[in-house]
């Protein structure tokens, strides 16, 4: 556990209002004036919930940080909480939102997620933080084309800390074959592509996006648990073809898919799969406060799960640098901040 925590690692999987700490909630609280035990009750799963659970939490969460302070507090600690666990480069993404209550825009909220990465740049902390904007499907495509167009103008105001979009949401609402275009659009001016694709068996929908988008997209999967041939079965080996092929990295979640009950156990994640198969797949936490892990336990049950030693530690953290969407300069970095560990440790 010790070497995993001190491992320099990356996190490119992380919703901002799933990512809270019990900490910040209850300082939060105090902040306003409420009672803690109350506020932080059931804001963290415990036991495996079916997937439809989580989405009810999420919504209570979103009651909770609609302030641009709450979600400027919000975003500084999640950085300083990664910070702190080792995590050298985060990719933090949310959805931009509109709470007219609160007099919160989709502009506003982005541009108070920049100023907390800025802030916290200025401090001087030890990690390097980008932003995806996500696009979260249940609220249609319309609202996806505004998310990209927000994505594209922060990308060139920020010089790129903002750098792509993620697709999220509810699998079980609407359908990914419509956002193609949007998808298609978003890489074309130059934005990556985090997309959340089989995270249940949604066989047609992924199959129709990866085929739209391998060509043209830099892009990741988020989970994927139900993507490779194992799981499918005789019909679906093209959705696992086209993932070798076009070297597409998977993000895997494996606390989250556990709570989520779209996985059983550790044993059965299909982290093991695909890293046999030397295909990248990066750990990732999804939401350390909802799922109560930090990356430092993703890593730790992995190792203990499939017996990697300091040795595979090391190179496969190496190795998830491969799948940042940073350039190589900051690919370079890391890889330098990884082999000065590994020298001080062997
Ligand atoms: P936010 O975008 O508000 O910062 O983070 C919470 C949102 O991220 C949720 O409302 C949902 O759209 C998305 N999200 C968080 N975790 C998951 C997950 O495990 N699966 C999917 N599909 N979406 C998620």
């Amino acid at each position: 556990d010790d070497f995993c925590h001190r491992l320099p690692k990356v996190e490119l999987h992380a919703h901002l209002n799933t990512s809270y700490s019990m900490k910040f909630l209850r300082e939060l609280a105090r902040h306003n004036g409420i009672a803690e035990e109350d506020f932080v009750q059931d804001l963290c799963l415990k036991e495996a919930k079916p997937l439809d659970e989580g989405f009810a939490l999420f919504v209570r969460l979103h009651q909770i940080f609609k302030t641009e302070e709450a979600i400027y507090r919000l975003t500084c600690s999640v950085i300083k909480e990664f910070a702190e666990d080792n995590v050298k480069y985060l990719e933090l993404r949310s959805t931009p939102k509109m709470i007219p209550e609160t007099g919160m825009t989709r502009d506003l909220y982005m541009q108070t997620m920049v100023r907390a990465v800025k802030d916290c740049e200025k401090e001087g902390l030890d990690i390097t933080v980008r932003l995806l904007v996500s696009i979260d499907r249940r609220h249609g495509v319309e609202v996806a084309r505004i998310a990209v167009d927000l994505a594209d103008k922060l990308m060139q105001s920020t010089q790129g800390l903002v750098l792509g979009v993620d697709f999220s949401g509810d699998p079980k609402v609407g359908d990914a074959t419509d956002f193609i275009p949007v998808f298609l659009d978003a890489a074309k001016r130059g934005l990556k592509l985090s997309l959340h694709l089989a995270e249940i068996p949604l066989y047609e929908e992924t199959k129709n996006v990866l085929q739209a988008c391998c060509r043209s997209c830099t892009m990741r999967i988020g989970h994927g648990t139900f993507l490779h041939r194992y799981d499918l079965g005789k019909g679906h080996e093209e959705m696992e073809d086209i993932v070798l092929q076009w070297k597409i990295p998977i993000e895997a979640c494996v606390t989250s898919n556990i709570l989520s009950k779209t996985v059983d156990c550790p044993g059965t994640h299909h982290f093991h799969y695909w890293h046999s198969k030397q295909h990248p797949v990066i750990l990732c936490t999804d939401g350390k406060g909802a799922f109560g892990c930090s990356l430092t336990d993703e890593y730790s049950k992995v190792a203990k799960e499939f017996g990697f030693g300091k040795r595979d530690l090391l190179a496969y953290a190496l190795s998830t640098v491969d799948s940042i969407f940073e350039g190589d300069q900051v690919k370079q970095r890391l890889r330098e901040t990884m082999r000065v560990f590994g020298q001080k440790e062997s």
